[in-house]
């Protein structure tokens, strides 16, 4: 309702902006929503204002009849801890984050958010609960104000310009000949891939989310804007329950908690250097990658 207590010669913009917004999510949902086919439970209830506190309970999962790409998965994560999911490509880490956004129900175990599992939570709130910061930005043809926006709808422009700061994005928007209304199109073309990120960590911030779900970019980025990035996301992590799916050795190292997968299973959890004295799988990743551990 916020759009209509400003000025009318505003309302035409506001117009432009909920609509490309609202395309812009449908896009999304259409993509995130696919292999949801059931509604929420009966008994599903509206959550607010989690902990962040994540159970993982002998959770078991397959994408196909037979076979288990996620096998007896066992973890606990306490509020505003950051978790390095590691492993190599296919064992399984982006389906970890797939059961816990629920777009795929396990066929065995819990998953609960502070306690309450998230099936009896609706989709609706486990969704607001969740921020994504993903290698691959989505952006939307529409403009910065707009793209950044898509984090929270509500949100007034004073809101987006702080959440840019926080992020790093500002200065980089304000060099631009059209600041925030600078038109982008679908693929970002005009601004790098850095600065994709910068309005992906942006648009994060502005939806204050309680769990945060990050994908390290593996993609080169220059040092300098690597630096932003990396400052942006530690304010972005203070204080929230972060998954980060690891490329990088430096973020691995400072998690609270490391799962290692492979081939669907965790077989090792705890801190770096108690995984190094293990001298087991993730010491030997560890040894044999460096810098690419994840
Ligand atoms: P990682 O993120 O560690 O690279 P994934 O969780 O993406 O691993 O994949 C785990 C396994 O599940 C892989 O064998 C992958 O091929 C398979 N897989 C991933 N997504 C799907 C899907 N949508 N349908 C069927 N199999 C999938």
């Amino acid at each position: 309702a916020r759009q209509f207590t400003r000025p009318l010669n505003d309302l035409a913009n506001q117009f432009n902006t909920l609509l490309s917004a609202i395309a812009g999510a449908e896009r999304v949902f259409d993509i995130l929503d696919m292999n949801i086919e059931e509604n929420d439970e009966a008994d599903a209830s509206d959550v607010n204002a989690f902990k962040g506190k994540v159970e993982f309970t002998n959770v078991s999962f397959s994408y196909e009849k037979d076979g288990n790409t996620i096998t007896d998965a066992n973890f606990l994560v306490s509020p505003g801890e950051t978790v390095a999911l590691v492993g190599p490509t296919g064992a399984g880490k982006s389906t970890i984050i797939n059961l816990l956004s629920r777009f795929y129900e396990p066929n065995q175990g819990t998953i609960t958010i502070d306690g309450i599992s998230i099936q009896q939570m609706t989709r609706k709130s486990l969704r607001r609960a969740m921020g994504f910061v993903l290698q691959d930005v989505f952006l939307f043809e529409g403009t910065i104000r707009e793209n950044i926006r898509y984090g929270r709808l509500n949100a007034t422009d004073e809101e987006v310009i702080e959440a840019a700061k926080q992020a790093n994005a500002h200065k980089f928007i304000s060099r631009l000949p059209n600041g925030y209304d600078t038109m982008l199109s679908q693929d970002g073309s005009g601004i790098s891939q850095g600065q994709k990120q910068l309005l992906s960590i942006a648009r994060a911030i502005l939806r204050d989310p309680s769990i945060l779900i990050l994908d390290e970019a593996t993609s080169n980025i220059d040092t300098v804007t690597e630096i932003k990035i990396q400052e942006a996301l530690q304010r972005l992590m203070k204080n929230r329950t972060t998954f980060v799916i690891a490329h990088r050795l430096n973020t691995i190292q400072h998690a609270n908690q490391i799962l290692v997968l492979q081939a669907g299973k965790i077989i090792e959890k705890g801190n770096h250097e108690t995984l190094l004295t293990k001298r087991g799988f993730y010491f030997s990743l560890y040894n044999n990658g460096e810098k690419e551990v994840g």
